[in-house]
């Protein structure tokens, strides 16, 4: 009889001990190409050692720009980048110690996988019995192990992108950094190297900076997101956070959908939105916003319900007249798209699937729960 097993996922082997990451943090950072605005407009951030950090934003926010003045690519206009407290604003790139992730594998297409995960560990002058064990060890990390002969043309792009990534951790980096990494794979490929960039982040335990334009990517993957906007960092925070309490529009916009309604005055004990009054609690009112000239009143689709008559809304929920335009069935819910107070004001509202009741040119009412909602600055 064959010995039975209890385990039936044998953990995947780390490199060596797992560095305790680094610290990186950049004040005031500047970079001027002297254009109308500079790239990068006065950043401020501290990303924590082994800690997952997104650099989001569209593009042209100077994602890609603050990614180069960590590695040393690109030299400050002003301001200052720490590793550890150590300031490596004037040090050359190859004496920073990091690992890159591009968008192109940049693998060198006539060295074996072997070789070309070998590569920073030749140059950094290590033994040859020591380069065998730690590429064999990374290989497995990446889970190309057996792969060690093949060329890269005899690679998919999905496990060329994996023998770059063996390239860029094998060396034991102060950190790692990634450049939308997964830009030019179709969208499945892309789901499983997230889950893998997640896991192997979570087993060698280093710093990672990740950049990337897709807002449910760096949702999914980060444990802190730097919101960028026009060279600036709009907001820093996790992922939930920035999708529940965000500060501004522009944060609450480009994370996830909302209904939002452009108010007239100042946040107070109440906000007015046309011929409505809503009732506001203090604490769903952001920094920014009471700061703020113009603020804004938003709701997510999910937050958002429909009664058919104004007597069916509960008690103390803000409601609105809606009318509804458009109804999507999209499998695990129904989006409903809505014409608020009779002016051109279009939100959404996530239904159940098996609600089958709206029909389209229905008047409704769109209502929410008073601490669902927030107001933020525009
Ligand atoms: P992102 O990565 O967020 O898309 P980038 O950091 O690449 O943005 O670019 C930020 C801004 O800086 C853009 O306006 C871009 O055109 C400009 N820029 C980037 N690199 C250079 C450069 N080498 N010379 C001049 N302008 C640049
Ligand atoms: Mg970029």
């Amino acid at each position: 009889m064959p010995a039975t097993t209890t385990s039936t996922v044998a953990p995947t082997a780390a490199p060596a001990a797992p560095r305790a990451g680094t610290q990186i943090r950049l004040t005031d950072v500047v970079k001027d190409y002297g254009l109308a605005v500079p790239a990068v407009d006065g950043v401020s951030l501290t990303i924590e050692p082994g800690e997952f950090m997104t650099l989001l934003g569209p593009s042209g926010s100077g994602k890609t720009t603050t990614l180069n003045l960590i590695a040393g690519f690109e030299t400050l206009t002003s301001g200052r980048i720490a590793f550890n407290g150590d300031d490596v604003s004037n040090l050359p790139p190859h004496k920073r110690d990091l690992g890159m992730l591009f968008q192109n594998y940049a693998l060198f297409p006539h060295m074996t996988v072997a070789q070309n995960v070998a590569y920073p560990l030749r140059e950094r002058k290590v033994s040859k019995a020591e380069i065998t064990r730690r590429v064999a060890e990374v290989l497995e990390l990446v889970q190309l192990t057996g792969r060690d002969d093949n060329v890269p043309s005899q690679l998919s792009g999905g496990q060329q992108q994996r023998v770059a990534l063996a390239r860029a951790i094998v060396f034991d980096p102060k950190a790692l950094l990634l450049d939308e990494p997964l830009g030019a794979l179709d969208r499945n490929l892309r789901g499983a190297l997230q889950a893998e960039i997640q896991r192997i982040h979570r087993e060698v335990g280093s710093t990672f900076v990740f950049v990337t334009h897709d807002q449910e990517e760096a949702m999914s993957l980060s444990d802190r997101i730097a919101l960028f906007n026009s060279g600036r960092i709009e907001q820093v925070g996790s992922p939930e956070t920035l999708y529940r309490e965000p500060e501004t529009l522009f944060t609450a916009t480009f994370l996830g959908d909302s209904n939002v309604f452009e108010l007239a005055q100042a946040p107070g004990s109440t906000v007015v939105w046309g011929d409505r009054t809503w009732a506001v609690e203090p604490r769903t009112v952001s920094d920014r916003a009471r700061a703020a000239e113009h603020a804004a009143l938003m709701v997510r689709p999910e937050d958002v319900r429909i009664a058919q008559r104004a007597d069916e809304v509960p008690a103390g929920a803000n409601a609105v007249p809606a009318r509804v335009t458009d109804v999507h069935y999209l499998g695990s819910y129904r989006n409903v798209v809505l014409s608020y107070g009779g002016s051109d004001v279009v939100g959404q509202s996530r239904l159940d699937a098996s609600e089958t009741q709206l029909a389209v040119g229905q008047d409704v009412v769109a209502w929410w729960r008073v601490e669902r909602q927030r107001v933020v600055s525009r």
